[in-house]
């Protein structure tokens, strides 16, 4: 099986693909690192692995009718244009399964790989709908680097998604998260990412919080203790109780629609071919 039917809501899409399980990308606050467990593996992001034949496992998923113009997520537990998909090319096989489908996709990613599939993301996006998300924490590099030490800078991300939107149809836009506390939500980063993503005309910038479960948890707040000392009991006495998270909530998103109207920033709604496929693009916690 190449697809899976996701638990959670409050995703656009109910069926996704991840093609390989574990990131070289290293970011420190990677919700995904519970995922290394099932495979016995403690290392998410050394040991990296694929799935052979998925490219063939999806052509037959999709064949499906009950499959057919379900939007998938593709990439949503590890990255699908990891180094190694370099050399083996799996992600942009799937893509021409997705053509053969005419499938609409919504596709995340931090690499600059993805630019190397631009001809078919092109291809898919003329006949059906296709979002290309790449996620911006913060537009402060050194912060950045120490953040998300295997990805490229803040500024050649915003350049991946200048380029989807100038060779493609595809819907491009940022993924603002996970925002930290203390770190990078201030009212400046945060402004100069949604005025960056006007400038390029982009179609969306979706917000999302800083989620600390299990592994990931533990994996942060170490990172912290050695990087940012001077965050960390601000950050443990925040996360300590879901009172004080809903309280910081709310103050956040609240920030986030004054930046919105102050930028007259909209958030453009993705559209497919087909009244059935008709999407909407909103942050995974503030209403429009
Ligand atoms: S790119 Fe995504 S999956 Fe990869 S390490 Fe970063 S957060 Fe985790």
């Amino acid at each position: 099986m190449a697809l899976n039917k996701t638990s959670a809501n409050f995703t656009p899409y109910k069926y996704d693909l991840n093609i390989y399980r574990g990131c070289e990308h290293r970011c420190q606050y990677c919700y995904a690192v519970y995922s290394h467990k099932f495979l016995e593996d403690a290392d998410f992001f050394q040991n990296v692995y694929y799935k052979d034949g998925i490219a063939q496992a999806l052509d037959r998923q999709l064949s499906d009718k009950k499959l057919k113009g379900q939007l998938i997520g593709v990439g949503t537990v590890c990255d699908s244009y990891q180094p190694l998909e370099k050399q083996l090319e799996l992600t942009r096989e799937c893509l021409k399964v997705f053509i053969k489908h005419k499938n609409p996709i919504y596709i995340s990613t931090k690499s600059p790989l993805i630019e190397r599939d631009v001809d078919l993301i092109e291809e898919l996006s003329k006949i059906t709908s296709v979002s290309v998300s790449v996620s911006i924490t913060t537009l402060d590099e050194q912060i950045a680097k120490k953040i998300e030490s295997n990805v490229v800078s803040s500024a050649r991300r915003f350049e991946i998604l200048r380029k989807i939107k100038d060779s493609t149809h595809a819907l491009a836009g940022v993924h603002l998260m996970p925002i930290i506390p203390f770190l990078t939500d201030n009212e400046k980063n945060l402004e100069e990412i949604f005025k960056t993503a006007k400038k390029l005309k982009l179609d969306y910038v979706v917000t999302d919080m800083l989620n600390l479960y299990g592994e990931t948890r533990k994996n942060f707040f170490s990172f912290f203790h050695d990087v940012f000392p001077e965050i960390e009991d601000r950050l443990k006495a925040l996360y300590s109780n879901s009172r004080s998270i809903n309280a910081y909530k709310i103050e956040l998103a609240e920030k986030i629609r004054k930046i919105k109207k102050r930028e007259r920033f909209v958030n453009h709604r993705l559209k497919a071919k087909r009244e059935k496929n008709r999407l909407k693009q909103v942050s995974m916690f503030e209403e429009e």
